[in-house]
């Protein structure tokens, strides 16, 4: 292989990489990043509710959560009936 090839071979690699629709590791790793988020965004809601009193309560009918499910699940914003 000359120098020449080598120069010409790299941005086609470059291009193809480009074009080639995302792998579905990159797919995975998109879904994964977005559901750590809406963990996250869960825990800072319940940060939230620390701060405001509200903690602990079903945010839809205001009934005090069951300890249990609260140590499973501390970022927890709903009671069992109205949980999804
Ligand atoms: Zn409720």
């Amino acid at each position: 292989m000359t120098v020449s090839d080598t120069l010409i071979d790299e941005p086609e690699q470059a291009k193809d990489t480009i074009d080639t629709p995302a792998s579905d590791g990159a797919v995975d790793e998109r879904i994964e990043a977005e559901s750590l988020r809406e963990a996250l965004d869960d825990v800072e809601r319940a940060l939230a509710r620390l701060d405001d009193g509200t903690y602990g309560t079903c945010e839809v009918c205001g009934t005090e959560l069951e300890d249990p499910d609260l140590a499973e699940t501390p970022q927890l914003r709903t009671c069992a009936q109205h949980r999804s």
